[in-house]
Parts: C-alpha cells; sequence; structure tokens
C-alpha cells in the first residue's frame, strides 16, 4: 500500500471520528425557549407533536385550588401507608433495607435515596399529601423535585411549579416524560398539597404483549389534572416510555431527587376493576 493510500485512509478515519464526536457533543443539549428549559434532541412523542421534555410545548393553564381532601381522614378500609410516627410499611428501593428518609413534626421527609413500600399494590385509590420546600430554591426540574412511582416505575410527578416553570410533560402531576397535567393547581411551597390517584395496572398477554395501558386519573389538590389517561410504559428521564411485561402487583415507591420534600398522610384502597368491556 502507498504512503497515500495510507494518508487518505487515516484522513477518513479522523473524519469519521470527528463527526461520531459532532454528533454526540449535539445530543441532548439543553435548550430554553421562553424561559423554559427542555430538549428538542429528544425522541418524539407517539402524537408527533413534541419531543420528550419539549420546552415548546403549551404551559398548563394555571388553577387556583380549593380546599379538597386537604388532611383527609382515611376510610375505615384503607391502608395506611404512612400515619405520621412510623417508616415501618417503607423500605430503602435500592438496597430493601430500612427506609432512610427522616420524620419531622408528623412527616417524612425526602433524603438520601428512593423509598418503596412493604404492600405490594395493584389496581387502587392513594391519597398523598406532600409538601414543598420553603423557601423554594433553584429552578425547572431542580425546585422541590421528587414523585410518585405507582408500581414503582410509573411516575407522578412531584415538583414546586408554583411561579416555576418547566417542560410541560415534566410539571407537578405530570406523568413524566409523557402527559403533562391538565391544569397547573400548584399551592404555594411550604403549604400542604394533595394527590387523589386512581389506578388501573397495565395487562400483558402471554407474549408480554400489552392487553391494556396502566391508566391514571389524578386530583392535585381537587382539580382533576389526568383524566383517565393512558400511561405509555415506565417513566424515565428523556424516554417516550417504555412497557416490560409485570405481574398485577407492585410496591408504591417515593422518589428522593437531592431535595428534602415531605410528605403525610398516605393511605391507600385496593378498587379492583370490575367494568371493563
Ligand atoms: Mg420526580
Amino acid at each position: 500500500m502507498n504512503t497515500k493510500i495510507i494518508a487518505c485512509i487515516i484522513l477518513l478515519a479522523t473524519l469519521a471520528a470527528s463527526t461520531t464526536r459532532a454528533q454526540d457533543k449535539s445530543k441532548n443539549v439543553e435548550i430554553v425557549i421562553d424561559g423554559v428549559a427542555g430538549f428538542q434532541d429528544t425522541p418524539m412523542q407517539p402524537d408527533g407533536k413534541w419531543h420528550v421534555h419539549d420546552p415548546a410545548r403549551p404551559q398548563p393553564p394555571v388553577v387556583t385550588p380549593g380546599t379538597f381532601s386537604t388532611q383527609a381522614t382515611q376510610p375505615s378500609d384503607a391502608i395506611v401507608l404512612f400515619d405520621g410516627k412510623s417508616l415501618s410499611n417503607w423500605r430503602d428501593k435500592k438496597t430493601g433495607g430500612p427506609a432512610p428518609w427522616t420524620i419531622d413534626n408528623g412527616a417524612m421527609v425526602a433524603a438520601k435515596g428512593d423509598i418503596q413500600t412493604t404492600n405490594e399494590l395493584g389496581d387502587m385509590q392513594l391519597h398523598v399529601e406532600f409538601c414543598e420546600p420553603e423557601p423554594g430554591q433553584h429552578a425547572g426540574q431542580d425546585r422541590g423535585n421528587s414523585g410518585v412511582f405507582l408500581m414503582g416505575q410509573y411516575e407522578i410527578q412531584v415538583l414546586d411549579c408554583y411561579n416555576n416553570k418547566t417542560y410541560a410533560d415534566g410539571a407537578t402531576a405530570g406523568i413524566y416524560g409523557q402527559h403533562p397535567p391538565l391544569a397547573n393547581a400548584c399551592r404555594p411551597p411550604g403549604e400542604w398539597q394533595t394527590y387523589d390517584i386512581i389506578f388501573n395496572v397495565p395487562h400483558f398477554g402471554a407474549n408480554g404483549e400489552v392487553l391494556s395501558p396502566g391508566y391514571v386519573t389524578v386530583f392535585h389538590n381537587g382539580v382533576v389534572v389526568q383524566n383517565h389517561q393512558a400511561i405509555r410504559g415506565a417513566t424515565n428521564w428523556k424516554s417516550p416510555g417504555k412497557y416490560s411485561p409485570h405481574g398485577p402487583t407492585g410496591p408504591l415507591s417515593l422518589q428522593f431527587h437531592n431535595h428534602p420534600v415531605r410528605f403525610r398522610n398516605i393511605w391507600v384502597r385496593p378498587v379492583p376493576v370490575v367494568n371493563e368491556p
């Protein structure tokens, strides 16, 4: 092989490598549109209109909530998951060891890692109260971030979106990365807020195919913000959602995302679906 050919091969290889690096660099570049940080180099949502975490996706309209269900006492048949005193129904999600959160004045405070219930839960009615750190600090996704993970993998976002914009599919009560809430019903940081959630588990066939997706209805401070919304699969950063087949129950988990979000008064009622067509 003569030296000209060798030099040519080296040049082409160098060009190919630099092109690859340029493509890698172009991935996941955070951009800001109208004060909202997000991405437009992520996969498209199945509706073909928006990227995952697209900052151009319209912001949910702001609705000032009433007082619905705040400090709601549980129905007689509810399973109390947190009573303000004990973390005995919770475990460290990663290690299975004791839950690493703390208890302060009747609330449990997010710390160190995600936690999950010892209970395995399926179709359910869930009541959760949470309180965002006051004063609110930082912006976008870095402000009071936590999450309620149904079956440990379908996140209803917990975030302080009171006077805080973020990409719509990551806003408070959004199905993270998939479906924005229908409204922004946030209370100010430091005030207790409620989620009342009705969840139907997804169903899978013998070959792992999705027979029916999971569905979720979410009341945020008494305002319906997800109306029997189909879930597209496990929620993840920069992912449009993907199902992995699983059984009819799973633990409920709560996210630690570096912010001391507080939770209290968590109870659940199993409510099997009996009216499927
Ligand atoms: Mg979260």
